[in-house]
């Protein structure tokens, strides 16, 4: 046997299908006792230890007995030089950028400081099981160039662009139509697929992007056509009343952006709180993705975001979960998880767990057009995963002390660690098949 082999023997919970249009049963697959067996950093092979174990006698196995191996989380939408600003008290969005947040991405101007917090933000991830992110950098070319260095160092699959806005803002953080193509396009020319990372064109959202620069995000796109764009819609209706006023000749908050021509397949849109059903149509239409950020909507009070709209049978959408840090409250996706429940909550849906953990890992792969690198545990893909300690605090341990054998238990268990899960819960995090993070008690 080669060299490159490695295998681990736990529980393992993944996705096959999606769960709002198929039953549990088509998608959820589940094994109590099961080998995974990564060659080279990619899944081999999946399937029940005492059917594969024979194949594979003489190969060292890693073995976390209790335990439950997941897909690495997919976060698809955060923002890492607000790491920082997490918690910022009393705003609703609009001020709450002005008052907190453009004074804290002014920093991200000098590399050594964006690598430092970069380097915090991406630690953060791995602690809580994220293992691919969609991220905003600031408007500065070298706050990219920070994040990029420092994914690449713990060889994580990331996304990241530099944020193009030319007005309504501090002139310490506004670009220029011109200056915002060139900068990006040598960022794109030296960091899209450079190992494991990949470039989103993101202008920052409507309000700061005058037509101009918005058309050229539009001609990146053109120019570079396997790069995504990453932008907000949609979020507060203060901000939508803004866009309005800003754009009177467009039929709405995403018609600006269709019209600029950024409404694609491998586009993705943080929030669509407040989208009509047209819109939505229109976004399953173009094949985009939403990000779905509910600690964020909750935590400025943006609204409700309708899932069982984006999830409709009619006019699809793909959705992602996000947590929206710094807006958001938590780098958790299981967290996020466990609010976008709330949120469904609130609305008299019902968000089941596995729908939830859907989101935020094979649907996060699908809202990035990743699917064919990950997500689960399909043959081939990268071995990107997570160990999860049902048991991570007492009281967790009290909740889920049952054996677990059906999928109606698995899922109440699941559900728990959404709801009174904390980073605490990711005992173990591996990065093609390499441990990157373990929990230090
Ligand atoms: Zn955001």
């Amino acid at each position: 046997m080669s060299a490159q082999l490695k295998a681990f023997r736990c529980s393992f919970l993944d996705f096959v299908d999606d769960p709002f249009y198929v039953s549990e049963l088509e998608s959820v697959r589940y094994i109590a006792d099961g080998l995974l067996v990564i060659e080279n950093g990619l899944v081999k092979e999946l399937g029940d230890y005492e059917s594969l174990q024979a194949k594979y006698v003489g190969i060292e196995i890693v073995s976390y007995p209790g335990m439950l191996i997941m897909p690495g989380f997919i976060d698809t939408h955060i923002h890492f030089p607000q790491t920082e600003a997490i918690a910022s008290y009393g705003e609703q969005l609009l001020e709450w950028l002005h008052k907190y947040i453009f004074p804290t991405e002014r920093k991200f101007q000098e590399f050594a400081y964006a690598q430092k917090i970069a380097a915090i933000f991406l630690d953060e991830l791995l602690k809580n099981g994220t293992t691919t992110a969609l991220v905003f950098a600031a408007v500065y070319p070298e706050s990219v160039e920070a994040f990029f260095t420092e994914a690449s160092r713990r060889k994580l699959r990331a996304i990241s662009g530099k944020v193009m806005m030319d007005r309504n803002a501090p002139d310490y953080l506004t670009d220029t139509p011109e200056t915002s193509y060139q900068q990006s396009k040598q960022l794109i020319e030296k960091w899209h697929k450079n190992g494991r990372l990949l470039y989103a064109v993101t202008p920052r959202f409507a309000i700061t992007s005058s037509v101009e620069q918005l058309r050229v995000a539009n001609q990146l796109l053109d120019e570079f056509p396997d790069v995504y764009l990453h932008t907000h819609l949609s979020e507060n209706v203060d901000e939508i009343a803004f866009v309005n006023q800003l754009f009177p000749e467009n039929e709405g908050y995403l018609d600006v952006y269709d019209r600029a021509g950024l409404v694609r397949n491998r586009s993705i849109f943080a929030h669509g709180v407040h989208l009509t059903d047209a819109e939505f149509a229109r976004l399953s239409e173009a094949n985009s993705a939403i990000a779905f950020c509910p600690t964020s909507n909750l935590f400025l009070g943006s609204g409700l975001f309708k899932i069982e709209q984006a999830k409709s049978k009619e006019h699809p959408v793909k959705v992602g979960l996000g947590t929206d840090v710094g807006a958001g409250t938590s780098f958790s996706l299981l967290q996020t998880a466990g609010e976008a429940y709330k949120v469904a909550q609130l609305r008299k849906q019902k968000l089941s767990p596995f729908q939830a953990l859907f989101l935020a890992t094979l649907g996060g792969a699908r809202a990035l057009g990743l699917e064919d690198n990950i997500g689960n545990f399909e043959v081939g893909k990268e071995a990107d995963f997570i160990v999860i300690d049902p048991r991570s605090t007492e009281l967790l341990a009290f909740r889920n002390s049952e054996a677990t054998t059906t999928l109606e238990e698995l899922a109440a268990k699941v559900f728990a660690l959404m709801v009174v899960g904390s980073d605490r819960t990711t005992y173990a995090t591996y990065i093609l098949g390499n441990l990157a993070y373990e929990r230090p008690n």
